[in-house]
């Protein structure tokens, strides 16, 4: 198979086709410590795309309850079940030397999904779920691993879960795009969103049982496979309420909590990003590492981000997002003032925010973490859209109006 460089692997790995990285690359971050777990990101995507005849099991967002909640059932264990077997004892990570653009989380050792496989038979390592684990999208909602008589503290809660948002990550080497036989799907130059021509798919599934984050999924009414788009018409713009300008998807401007902040990250012919301190997402991943691929081991450089959970144990995040993930924490429990500030932008326009910039305020606060004092400041972070153009202003203290006089007609 040919090799290709995964940055996120921090080295080359075998994938069925030469790397072929879009001109820019449709990219999101989660913040998991804000997600409330109310499934408006859910409904919206399914009111949009998934509401006919066939689509009944079909979630292209879901939000599931880890440790035990899993759409389908149990995806990621029976993922990294097969990935043990392949390669027993072997799947780590070299975390020593220090971070650098080529590799910000350390060199990952094991095999990944392509590796696992012989290449001719198989082009990706996976497996198909029954139709019993594709029909309940929410079990295990809210269950936590224990009920702790002494209340929850930090670092780690005695009973805990927390809720993982998820959607197709629009891989920069898609497992699904491997293993179809037909070529039915592609990864468009422009936006690096992954799509299935529906007019070559013959419903085979190779792609839903490839697809380690089980989101492309069967339709049997129209005998094809189909999976999140990317709601492709607003990030490119052609919606007509987009007036042009590139917006975040329905999942993400519906994010009630606020904790999804989604736009197009600039790509350079090796698929790594190229160098933008000014966009957030860039900064995000790339210059605070505070969001950080799920199961980067898969192989497949998925481009949804996320900042870990504060309260879950260690060892079950590092599995989940990498090494990266105790440097992520650090940051984010004492974050930058540019840190605190960016982060105020996640959810504040429906717009994409192409660029930031920060405008310092006053010291306002100290509080203590860790038993060390932060200082706050109340900066404000401001977006511009595609254009340059102004388009969200947002300070780290939320201002407040107080009324004046009659409320309504009393
Ligand atoms: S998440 Fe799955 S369906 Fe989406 S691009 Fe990656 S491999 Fe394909
Ligand atoms: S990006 Fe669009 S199609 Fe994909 S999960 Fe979100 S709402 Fe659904
Ligand atoms: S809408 Fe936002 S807060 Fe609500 S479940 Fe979805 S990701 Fe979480």
């Amino acid at each position: 198979m040919p090799r290709v460089r995964n940055w996120q692997l921090g080295r080359e790995m075998s994938y069925r086709f030469d790397g072929a990285a879009p001109k820019r690359q449709f990219a999101a971050v989660f913040n998991i410590n804000r997600c409330i777990g109310c499934q408006t990101c859910t409904m919206a995507c399914k009111s949009t795309w998934t509401h006919s005849p066939g689509q009944e099991l079909m979630w292209w967002n879901n939000v599931e309850t880890k440790p035990y909640g899993g759409y389908p059932a149990h995806w990621d264990v029976r993922a990294l079940a097969l990935l043990y077997q392949a390669n027993p004892g072997g799947q780590s990570w070299d975390a020593t030397a220090p971070p650098s653009p080529a590799a910000p989380y350390g060199t990952y050792g094991g095999k990944t999904l392509f590796e696992a496989v012989d290449g001719f038979k198989e082009m990706a390592l996976g497996y198909l779920p029954t139709d019993e684990e594709w029909k309940g999208p929410n079990a295990f909602e809210d269950h936590s691993t224990a009920v702790s008589a002494r209340g929850a503290t930090l670092p780690v809660h005695e009973g805990w879960f927390f809720y993982l948002q998820r959607i197709c990550n629009h891989c920069s080497y898609p497992a699904c795009l491997a293993a179809c036989p037909r070529n039915a799907i592609y990864k468009r130059p422009e936006d690096g969103i992954v799509l299935i021509d529906q007019e070559r798919c013959r419903g085979y599934r190779k792609c839903v049982e490839a697809c380690p984050y089980k989101k492309s999924m069967y339709r049997p009414t129209t005998r094809t496979s189909e999976k999140c788009i990317g709601c492709y018409p607003r990030v490119e713009g052609s919606d007509p309420l987009t007036k042009g300008i590139p917006m975040e998807t329905r999942c993400m401007a519906a994010c009630v909590g606020k904790i999804r902040l989604q736009g197009l990250v600039q790509v350079e012919p090796d698929a790594t990003w190229s160098k933008d301190p000014t966009h957030p997402l860039y900064y995000l991943v790339q210059e605070e590492k505070v969001a950080l691929p799920l199961y980067p081991q898969f192989g497949t450089q998925p481009n949804v981000f996320y900042i870990p959970p504060r309260w879950a144990p260690r060892p079950y995040l590092r599995q989940m997002f990498g090494p990266g993930v105790d440097a992520a924490l650090e940051r984010y429990m004492r974050p930058s003032r540019k840190l605190l500030a960016v982060l105020q932008l996640f959810r504040a326009s429906q717009k994409m925010i192409f660029k930031f910039d920060i405008r310092e305020g006053p010291k306002v606060g100290e509080i203590q973490v860790g038993g060390a004092p932060l200082e706050l400041f109340n900066d404000t972070a401001i977006g511009y859209d595609s254009q340059g153009r102004e388009v969200v202003r947002v300070s780290v203290e939320e201002p407040s109006f107080e009324r004046r006089g009659k409320v309504n007609s009393l």
